[in-house]
């Protein structure tokens, strides 16, 4: 007989997502289990750690896991244009690092985790969902619990089984090495914008300590259809300068990894379930940032199932309170990147060229809410007081208009 096993959260996917909901719930009273299909958390490896020094330390994540960086550079066809930051405002992570680290808290607060397990269908009772059909360590097995989070990340398998979300039409595919150079410094960032690098999207340079540095290049579906292995490849064995700045080095590590970019989907909750991380759109489409987002919301989508299952309703009129505070939260900003993402997706080099000769004249810390996508009033009020020009350009209406009202 299948075996059962009962909890009262249970979370798909052990990535930032389900591991913050997991840590949340785990109020030390509730039975909170976590699936994870991989047979590690954090490992393999589908992103690239870029982030936000204040924001992960605000998120607790441990400093000896936060490599600094103090140099943003900016290089298309053509054009450069670079940033420097007294503090290290921007970091690259140790991923498997972090995510273990997430995991033992989450852990040690009580939750449950499941490596080796794959979550594979939907149980519902009565209409209502209860709870999914998995394989764990090959052996079907039946968890069954009164709220579930779906964090499994792009496949959003919960979202999509329920029919709350469908397969992305608009997402980032990424190829990455990460390869260990003495010739790059590990103080600088790059972004690579451009058709020498890729025809819709762009290319990154990320050292993370160590002479480790990470080098991918992204691809915006459906715009382009290319394969980005090739891409990165072609890159890397051709003459481009930074390629050279490279050399020499050895590839240690390929990582491989989509993520969405069409915005939020449209609801993130249902009776006994939420929705948390990429599983629902929560990413900053321009960089296609989602880390940060998908931990502090997945500790959301935790804390409300909690609170939920304290109140004995898990209804979705209960569980509605949970996308009124990510919404609060990120809404703004995750709308903004996809209308603006939209617009850069069609640049030319002669376009990118053009968009660093205006960027280089921007202060520092303009650039940097932009990257972070605070478009606030303090930024409006910045942008006024430092660069008004900036304001003539179209995407900076539309911020400007998303911001006030006109
Ligand atoms: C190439 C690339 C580079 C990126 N670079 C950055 C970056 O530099 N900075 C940044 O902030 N963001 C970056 N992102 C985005 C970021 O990785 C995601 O937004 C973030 O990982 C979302 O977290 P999550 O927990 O929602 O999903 P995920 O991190 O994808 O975690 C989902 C987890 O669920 C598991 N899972 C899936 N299906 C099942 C199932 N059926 N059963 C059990 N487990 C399952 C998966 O194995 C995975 O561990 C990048 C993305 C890509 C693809």
């Amino acid at each position: 007989m299948t075996e059962i096993l009962r909890s009262d959260v249970l979370i798909i996917g052990g990535g930032p997502a389900g591991l913050a909901a997991a840590k949340a719930a785990s109020d030390g009273t509730l039975r909170v289990t976590v699936l994870e299909k991989s047979l590690e958390i954090g490992y393999p490896i589908h992103t690239s750690g870029g982030s936000w020094t204040r924001e992960l330390r605000a998120l607790g994540v441990p400093e000896q896991y936060i490599h600094p960086i103090r140099t943003l550079q900016f290089i298309s066809s053509g054009n450069e244009a670079s940033f420097d930051y007294d503090f290290p405002e921007i970091c690259v992570i140790d991923i498997r690092a972090v995510y273990q680290n997430w995991a033992e808290q989450a852990s040690l607060q009580g939750a449950v985790i499941h490596t080796n397990t794959l979550a594979q269908e939907l149980l519902y009772e009565e209409g209502k969902l209860c709870g999914v059909k998995a394989v764990r360590n090959g052996n079907p097995i039946i968890y069954k619990a009164k709220v579930l989070i779906d964090a499994s990340g792009f496949s959003a398998l919960v979202a999509r089984q329920s029919g709350l979300s469908s397969p992305s039409q608009s997402y980032g595919k990424g190829a990455e090495y990460e390869i260990v150079t003495k010739s790059w410094s590990q103080d600088k960032t790059a972004i690579l914008l451009g058709s020498a690098f890729t025809p819709v999207g762009y290319g990154w340079v990320f050292p993370y300590g160590k002479h480790r540095v990470r080098v991918g290049v992204g691809v915006l579906a459906p715009y382009s259809k290319a394969d980005p292995m090739p891409l990165l490849e072609a890159f890397l064995a051709g003459s481009h300068p930074l390629a050279q700045k490279l050399q020499p080095y050895s590839i240690l590590e390929t990582h491989f990894g989509s993520v969405p970019n069409s915005g939020y989907i449209a609801k993130s909750y249902a009776d006994n379930l939420l929705i948390a991380g990429d599983a629902a759109g929560q990413v900053l489409g321009l960089a296609g940032e989602g880390i940060r987002l998908a931990y502090d919301i997945g500790m959301m989508a935790g804390q409300t199932a909690a609170e939920a299952i304290a109140h004995g309703d898990t209804s979705e009129q209960q569980l509605a309170r949970y996308e009124t505070l990510w919404k609060k939260k990120f809404a703004r900003s995750i709308d903004l990147n996809a209308r603006l993402n939209g617009i850069v997706s069609s640049y030319t080099d002669a376009q990118w060229d053009r968009a660093l000769d205006i960027l280089k004249d921007v202060d520092p810390e303009i650039v940097l809410a932009l990257m972070k996508g605070y478009f606030d009033l303090r930024l409006v009020k910045l942008i006024l007081s430092r660069n008004p020009g900036l304001f003539a350009h179209n995407a900076m209406k539309i911020i400007r208009k998303a911001v006030t009202g006109s």
